[in-house]
């Protein structure tokens, strides 16, 4: 009864909310710009870490180390760089990860990544590289055992996979290599979440599998990109954004409520950390983190 009005210090009681962000590198001058405002509106949220994508076949290589670089530099926050095993050998990424740990980046999201032709296609280890993401959590501590590794889990399990079995394996192997945490691809149907949550738990997997959450900035644009992910779209989101095609103010509204629901719900069920796809744009989720109750450092400290 009056969920909606609670507000999440209410709902999560004495239990902390830990939030990170997501980051892609930018491409040209005026990505860079919007990337740096997000990054400076988000910051004070003190998120637990803040991550940048390394490019479908490393093609971001550079700009993912000189973004990781500038975080490190220039804000207080904790950088955390992807990285792949694609189309690179492995002295090619102990190299990579070597270099992040001399710059003092301490945090590496451990990916397989896709094929050089792009998700979908049928995926080749590279000759002399890591076969499997397995592989390279097990290369990244062998260079240093003072990195976190994180890696990803897919509740509807990711396309390659046979059956969310053969997915739960990997991300077994995942953590036996020395996985910290698991953070989600997104998913709309927290249902989803909490089935695969049991069955990871029943294969005594026991690390944090945090929710990756996407808030909607652009409907069509995250119907492409889940069904390539292997993401379900409800037919109740698609009817939430019917529509409102021509009418972005609206959009911007719908995707907030959306995704305050998603997550509110998601603290109801005892779920306490949340990883955020920003998509480089702060403001729907700065809106959806003021919700669950974080607020910038600074007003706290007043
Ligand atoms: P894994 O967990 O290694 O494998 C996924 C599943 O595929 C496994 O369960 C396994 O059953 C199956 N599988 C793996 N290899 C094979 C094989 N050779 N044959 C048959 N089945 C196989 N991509 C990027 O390029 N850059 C990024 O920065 C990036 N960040 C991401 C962050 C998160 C949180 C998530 C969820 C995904 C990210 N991705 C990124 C996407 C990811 O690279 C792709 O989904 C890729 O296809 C799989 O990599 P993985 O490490 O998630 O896969």
């Amino acid at each position: 009864m009056n969920a909606i009005r609670l507000s999440r210090n209410e709902r999560a009681g004495d239990r902390r909310i830990d939030v990170s962000f997501e980051f892609f590198p930018p491409k040209d001058e005026a990505m860079e710009k919007i990337l740096w405002e997000s990054i400076e509106r988000l910051a004070p949220l003190s998120p637990n870490f803040v991550s940048v994508t390394y490019g479908a076949g490393g093609s971001t290589r550079e700009r993912t180390h000189a973004t990781v670089k500038r975080i490190l530099g220039e804000t207080p926050l904790t950088p955390a760089a992807h990285l792949t095993c694609v189309a690179a050998t492995k002295a090619e990424i102990d190299e990579v990860v070597r270099n992040y740990h001399d710059a003092g980046v301490r945090h590496i999201v451990a990916l397989r990544g896709d094929s050089m032709e792009g998700a979908g296609a049928k995926y080749a280890p590279h000759p002399g590289g890591y076969e499997t993401s397995a592989k390279l959590v097990e290369g990244i501590k062998r260079v240093s055992s003072d990195f976190e590794v994180s890696v990803s889990a897919y509740p509807e399990k990711h396309p390659d996979s046979p059956n969310v079995d053969a997915d739960i394996d990997m991300l077994k192997a995942k953590v036996d290599a020395g996985a910290g945490r698991a953070i989600t691809q997104f998913f709309f149907e927290n249902d989803l979440y909490f089935r695969y949550l049991d069955r990871v738990r029943a294969r005594g997997i026991d690390i944090p599998i945090v929710p990756g959450i996407l808030p909607v900035q652009n409907f069509k644009a995250a119907t492409n990109f889940a069904a390539r992910a292997g993401a379900s779209v409800p037919a109740w989101l698609a009817d939430r954004f019917h529509g409102l095609d021509n009418d972005p103010a609206t959009r911007k509204l719908i995707a907030a409520a959306v995704a305050a629901e998603q997550v509110l719900d998601l603290v109801d069920r005892g779920v306490t950390n949340f990883h955020f796809y920003t998509m480089n744009r702060a403001d729907l989720v700065f809106a959806v983190c003021h919700l669950l109750g974080l607020r910038p450092a600074v007003d706290q400290a007043a």
